[in-house]
């Protein structure tokens, strides 16, 4: 396939050019969320960074199988081997089922992700639909001789494994160090090294989520799911393994070693990851107070939100960034993002109208190449949509008759603009009332100030006609004692 996508390979920290392993075929896999809780900026930026890749390898011609997986069971609250399960816990706390919980989470990340329009991946599995996938895998690494069993745990013998490969090829911490900083405290616990990983681990009496395996009644480690559910989709070897930066360690060195001992090769060509959203330059966190969901977002229902901001404006702000760079929250950076997406889309819109002329009396020709060749460069979204509001100069001149353009520079704009807003941005016109659309606003309230007339006039067949459309489009509308209040 002729292209020159290049991609930053974390595993190699170069820029590669992206050859797959199979002529026009891709595996891609993507670490998705732990579901016990509203999907929030973290979990946006991986989904959209993913989903620019997923759309952009399409569009270059291959047959993309995109994994993103589900964790609904083994992820501890200190994100090591202790530590209460983070979906049992909430199932505790709310007295459900830990599957309620995650049926829960899961119908409200997807109804996220497509507001945010990011693509649903080929095959999104479980965690908890995996078990014996990840129970015959572990038992491959304790064949292997990489892994031992203790008091009904199984765990992963990093030194050993050390011993003739690299545990810390990817998140280049220093194994040794660890040992060494490490080995007073051990002894102490069933595992030999406090560096080594659970892989299985037998349950407590109190813990719900449990299963059948050799070694005891338990649950699987972690880093075991993506391990099982990468390599049963994907091969033995595959592409393209993504994800935040955050889970380079210990979550993906932990994959790595795993897959390493388990199969005798490493299973993933590319490994890529986006970088981390902070707010007011700090972590987010629950325990900070500056963890805003993306339903607050939507909705502005947050102390540190001037506002509500829609969804295309969170995926534009979160385009305006290159993936492997950080992104700095703050209303006023998301206000001048709202602004920024405004402009791009009165543009497209405005691009549509236009007419042509016999000739051009300006230069559009380039256009797509200059995208393209940011897209290569390592998904430069921030590049791309630059040279997008350079166009727009075009399309602005042109529409007030200070330049010409010719039918063919036409079209050729319109499907370049197509291809780079829609296609590969995915960047859609909202119809929300907190967007920035003023002309529907105005249309609705129009709407319901002639119902509010057509009742004082006792004209009872057409106010129930205006309420009873309005209502069967998704319109919530309220009457009040001053009028009328509405929401979609
Ligand atoms: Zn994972």
């Amino acid at each position: 396939m002729e292209h020159k996508l290049y991609i930053y390979n974390t595993l190699t920290r170069k820029k590669e050019q992206f050859i797959p392993l199979h002529e026009n075929k891709v595996g891609m896999y993507v670490c998705g969320p732990t579901v016990y809780g509203d999907g929030h900026l973290g979990h946006a930026r991986p989904a959209i960074t993913f989903d620019i890749l997923f759309r952009y390898l399409q569009h270059l011609g291959y047959k993309v199988r995109y994994v993103r997986n589900i964790t609904d069971v083994g992820h501890l609250e200190n994100d090591a081997d202790s530590g209460e399960d983070k979906i049992a816990k909430k199932a505790r706390l709310d007295q459900l089922e830990p599957m309620e919980v995650v049926q829960y989470y899961v119908n409200r990340y997807h109804k996220a992700m497509e507001a945010l329009n990011v693509l649903p991946p080929s095959i999104e599995p479980h965690a908890s639909g995996h078990i014996m996938e990840q129970i015959e895998f572990t038992q491959k690494i304790i064949d292997a001789g990489f892994a031992y069993v203790s008091e009904g745990s199984v765990y992963f013998d990093v030194e050993k494994y050390n011993k003739s490969n690299n545990y810390g090829i990817i998140s280049g911490r220093n194994i040794d160090e660890m040992l060494e900083t490490t080995r007073e405290l051990d002894g102490q616990s069933e595992k030999r090294r406090s560096v080594d990983f659970a892989l299985w681990k037998k349950a407590s009496p109190e813990h719900i989520m449990r299963w059948n395996a050799p070694w005891s009644v338990g649950f699987p480690g972690w880093h075991m799911e993506c391990s099982a559910m990468g390599t049963k989709y994907l091969g033995e070897e595959f592409d393209i393994h993504g994800g935040g930066m955050d889970l380079m360690f210990p979550h993906h060195e932990c994959e790595i070693a795993q897959n390493k001992a388990g199969l005798g090769k490493d299973s993933v060509k590319y490994w890529m990851h986006n970088n981390m959203i902070t707010i007011g330059g700090q972590k987010m966190g629950k325990s900070l107070g500056n963890f805003i969901t993306l339903d607050e977002f939507f909705t502005g229902n947050h102390k540190l939100l001037s506002k509500a901001f829609s969804p295309m404006t969170i995926r534009f702000f979160i385009l305006q960034a290159h993936y492997r760079s950080t992104v700095d929250f703050s209303s006023e950076a998301l206000e001048a993002s709202e602004k920024g997406l405004e402009r791009l889309m009165d543009g497209y819109a405005r691009l549509q109208k236009l007419s042509p002329s016999a000739t051009s009396s300006i230069e559009t020709a380039g256009l797509r190449a200059k995208c393209e060749e940011a897209l290569n460069d390592d998904l430069n979204t921030p590049i791309a949509i630059s040279y997008l509001f350079e166009a727009l100069k075009v399309i602005n001149s042109v529409h007030d008759g200070k330049a010409t353009i010719s039918v063919s520079d036409l079209e050729e704009l319109q499907s370049v603009f197509k291809l780079m807003v829609e296609d590969l941005l995915g960047l859609k016109v909202e119809a929300t009332a907190t967007g920035t659309n003023e002309a529907y606003k105005q249309a609705i309230d129009m709407l319901l100030n002639m119902r509010l007339e057509a009742k004082r006039n006792k004209d009872w067949a057409t106010s129930d006609k205006i309420r009873n459309e309005l209502t069967a489009l998704g319109f919530e509308i309220k009457d009040t004692k001053d009028g009328f209040e509405w929401k979609l």
